[in-house]
């Protein structure tokens, strides 16, 4: 799993993966259905944070919604209250029955929305509900076998506070497809499970260390509990700081003011 060691994602990536290692779980965690766990995820996460998701995905999967042919019948009143406390849940579950009709219509199933081509299938996620261009990525990625930079806000941070496309564009605020087409011109080709890898880097650098406040540069990484015991439990252990911190701009201004 190496990026072309002449970008300049290459230094941090290589840091992040020898701090944080391997997170075996990811999608699928619960089922077999790679595709359906990660729309659930998907449109269930925005504006909640992931232990909300991972609780509501096994709720609806206890209730017997375990595939996008049954999601399709599912009962959208049953179906609000298993994606509650997640935000705007009603909206969400209204949006998972209409996708997973979407889903069942075609006969190629899911793999009508993830076999093809990059940009063709990026516009046909877009069209659905609850479908954003972070969504629609991840979809493509984890769903199906299309390496790409996912451009979250865990990227945009750890990407914006390290500076290292800072002479070429900010990654607090610029547009979403720009930055993206920075960075895949910077590592090139990707295979799938580099890419895979290298977005769970930036997500695991934001989740421990590199805080939305009070970034944990010199500090041990924050704990985090997820409903299933399995994720994260092999890189929480106490460290002396964040891996970056060694090539971070934003790490080493506030260290000189200090
Ligand atoms: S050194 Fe601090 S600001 Fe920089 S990436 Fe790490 S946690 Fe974030």
């Amino acid at each position: 799993m190496l990026l072309n060691p002449k970008s300049r994602l290459a230094p941090l990536f290589e840091r992040l993966r020898i701090h944080y290692a391997h997170e075996h779980h990811w999608w699928p965690l619960h089922t077999h259905d790679r595709g359906y766990e990660v729309m659930l995820g998907m449109v269930l996460v925005q504006q909640t944070q992931w232990g909300t998701v991972e609780a509501a995905v096994l709720r609806i999967l206890d209730h017997g919604y375990t595939s996008f042919t049954t999601l399709a019948d599912a009962d959208p009143e049953l179906l609000a209250q298993l994606c509650k406390p997640c935000a705007f849940y009603t909206r969400k579950s209204n949006a998972l029955i209409r996708i997973a009709q979407v889903v069942a219509s075609q006969p190629a199933g899911f793999s009508s929305l993830v076999v093809g081509e990059r940009g063709v299938l990026r516009e046909s996620l877009l069209a659905l509900p609850q479908i954003g261009r972070e969504s629609a990525d991840t979809v493509l990625m984890y769903g199906g076998e299309h390496p790409l930079f996912i451009v979250d806000a865990y990227a945009r941070r750890v990407l914006a506070r390290t500076g290292i496309y800072a002479d070429a564009i900010d990654c607090a605020r610029a547009p979403y497809d720009a930055i993206q087409r920075i960075v895949e011109a910077d590592v090139g080709e990707l295979n799938i499970s580099t890419a895979r890898e290298l977005h769970a880097m930036m997500v695991e650098a934001s989740i421990h260390h590199c805080t939305a406040n009070n970034p944990r540069c010199a500090r041990s990484g924050a704990v985090r509990r997820f409903v299933d015991p399995r994720k994260c439990k092999d890189h929480c252990p106490p460290c002396t700081g964040c891996p970056a911190a060694d090539m971070c701009v934003y790490h080493s201004s506030v260290t000189k003011l200090k």
